[in-house]
């Protein structure tokens, strides 16, 4: 579901910004929610996020020098900033947003697919920035299918969800699993993705929500000091595996059955330590019976386990915070919300929830109300709908 508007803003901007041109094309790729199996992706586990049918929409020409230059609708405050490509090896704090596509040149180029002259890039997102729906890997993947599309680089759309992970890791220095690029990269209409990321073996799950809609709360929450953190949690689970395979033979904590890791636990002797690790292996077994509950058609005991996800998020992994807890837990109260819980890194950011039709209405203006009553400031609602992959448009 193209929207035309997002197209059209892109070709105008275009030319308004870098002038009338031969040979503009237009792509769209999507952003992400993820269903259930949260901080599982970096651990070995499972994740069942799915794509959206809002994304980030460019606008690109090819250019006869070995000069990119890009510029944002979203940010046009920063305006238009261009680089050599013989001068991107390092990451220069003073370009912005566009450290991420230009990161993504530099990965290609790390694998061998040079450029061999420039291009000029207008993009436009309708995904709000920062809020754990993945704006950041779907401008990534977005770049890596241009890349392919305009310079014929033979790689698969799996290949420019692990570039665009490797960039955003070793470019951004954001330490985030392979989740988010694979989401949008794989997305397909109206289905989840069931990935295991021990060996990115997927499956495309239906979402057939008869009577239901999945609706998302972002918190508005601003100043979060996401990356760190995330990165933080990151290293704490990487030492947990490293304690825990003195013991056991594992690759990953999605390696361990619940039995298994309570069988184990008491080596992690550091209690936070522990209860890192008990999320990471507990929220893995939640998604695997989360898709079986899901295919048996039995959406309530996937609610079920979306609310346990969200518990053991606040619990124990402690990413949650008072917005968002205040979304799910207000949430979790109403009549007809199936489930709710926090999706993305945490820390702000959004909630996702699935609502039966009939109780939507009720259930923004509801949280809406103890939200602003409880935070001080509005949280914002949508509507999503499941959406496809990154495409020429
Ligand atoms: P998320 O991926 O959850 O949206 P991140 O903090 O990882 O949050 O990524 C958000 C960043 O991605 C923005 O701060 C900006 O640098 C970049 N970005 C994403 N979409 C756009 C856009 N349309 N225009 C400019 N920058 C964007
Ligand atoms: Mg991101």
């Amino acid at each position: 579901m193209i929207d035309q508007n997002m197209k059209q803003s892109v070709l105008e901007n275009f030319e308004k910004v870098f002038g009338k041109r031969e040979g503009i094309k237009t792509y769209f790729a999507p952003g992400r929610v993820n269903l259930i199996g949260e901080h599982t992706d970096y651990n070995g586990g499972h994740v069942f996020p799915c794509a959206l049918t809002i994304g980030t929409y460019a606008a690109v020409a090819k250019r006869d020098d070995r000069v990119v230059q890009f510029y944002s609708v979203n940010q046009d405050r920063f305006g238009v900033y261009g680089v050599n490509l013989d001068d991107i090896d390092t990451i220069n704090d003073q370009a912005g947003w566009t450290n991420y596509p230009i990161g993504v040149i530099w990965a290609f180029a790390g694998r061998g697919m040079k450029l061999d002259k420039g291009f000029d890039m207008v993009i436009n997102g309708n995904i709000p920035n920062g809020s754990g729906l993945s704006s950041s890997a779907s401008l990534e993947v977005l770049t890596g299918f241009i890349l392919r599309d305009l310079y014929g680089f033979d790689v698969t759309n799996q290949d420019i969800a692990l570039i665009g992970q490797y960039s955003e890791n070793n470019y951004n220095g954001c330490n985030c699993g392979i989740m988010d690029q694979f989401a949008s990269a794989m997305g397909k209409e109206n289905n989840a993705i069931f990935l295991d990321t021990a060996d990115l073996s997927y499956e495309y799950a239906p979402i057939k929500l008869d009577g239901a809609k999945i609706v998302i709360a972002n918190t508005n929450k601003k100043h979060k000091l996401t990356d760190s953190q995330y990165n933080a949690r990151r290293s704490m689970c990487e030492e947990a595996l490293a304690i825990l395979q003195k013991t056991v033979d594992i690759k990953g904590l999605g390696d361990l059955s619940i039995e298994e890791f309570e069988a184990h636990k008491d080596v992690l002797t550091d209690p936070d330590m522990q209860k890192k690790a008990k999320h990471a292996v507990y929220e893995n077994q939640r998604t695997i019976e989360a898709v079986k509950a899901l295919k048996a058609g039995d959406i309530e005991h996937f609610g079920e386990l979306m609310r346990q996800s969200h518990e053991s998020l606040r619990d124990d992994y402690d990413v949650t915070g008072v917005e968002l807890d205040t979304l799910a837990e207000e949430a979790w109260k109403i009549p007809g919300v199936i489930g709710s819980r926090m999706t993305g890194g945490g820390f702000g950011g959004c909630t996702v929830s699935i609502v039966k039709d009939e109780a939507v209405e009720d259930f923004k203006r509801i949280v809406g109300e103890n939200y602003l009553k409880k935070i001080g400031y509005e949280a914002t609602f949508y509507t999503v709908e499941i959406g496809g992959g990154p495409q020429e448009i």
